[in-house]
């Protein structure tokens, strides 16, 4: 969507009518009260979004929060290599690995934190891991909040989405 600029040339002095104010004044009201009765009777032309209870639709490559990828028997499907750790750029994935009860499968996360206020959404995470176990197309950007601790999204925050 483009929105066209209007260009105003102004004369280098005043005319009369603009050096009482007053007749300025009421065009400016004029104006704004033309736009907000123009926003109320078109509502469908409003630029903006009642966030956070209406959402815009992301693209479909847009690279948001992340998600684990879980088994179908309900476990994480991350085998904790460390590979996304090594390749984020901007230090912010902390995995803790374990040993997994499943004798197929090797290690298993114990603790996988992604820190959302040091993540730049490079996606880097995502080309490294060798499994699939981890992704960004859950089209939700880190949403605002009060504490900073609130944004280092664990392991259980991370596989529910
Ligand atoms: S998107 Fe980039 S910065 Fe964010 S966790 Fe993944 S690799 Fe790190
Ligand atoms: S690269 Fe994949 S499998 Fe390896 S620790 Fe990260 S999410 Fe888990």
């Amino acid at each position: 969507m483009t929105i066209g600029i209007k260009k105003v040339s102004r004369p280098e002095k005043m005319s009369f009518g603009e050096g009482l104010y007053l007749v300025e004044i009421v065009k400016g009201l004029g104006l704004t009260m033309g736009h907000l009765l123009r926003n109320i009777v078109h509502q469908e032309n409003i630029y903006t979004y009642e966030y956070p209870e209406e959402r815009r639709t992301m693209p479909p490559r847009y690279r948001g929060k992340h998600r684990l990828m879980k088994r179908e028997d309900g476990t994480p499907r991350c085998v904790a290599c460390y590979c996304c750790q090594t390749a984020c750029p901007a230090k912010c994935i902390t995995i803790v690995a374990g040993e997994s009860p499943n004798p197929d499968v090797e290690k298993v996360p114990v603790s996988f934190d992604i820190d959302h206020l040091r993540c730049v959404f490079c996606g880097l995470c995502v080309e490294a891991c060798p499994c699939d176990a981890i992704r960004m197309d859950t089209g939700w950007f880190t949403p605002p909040d009060d504490r900073r601790d609130k944004l280092v999204f664990p392991i259980d925050d991370l596989l529910e989405k």
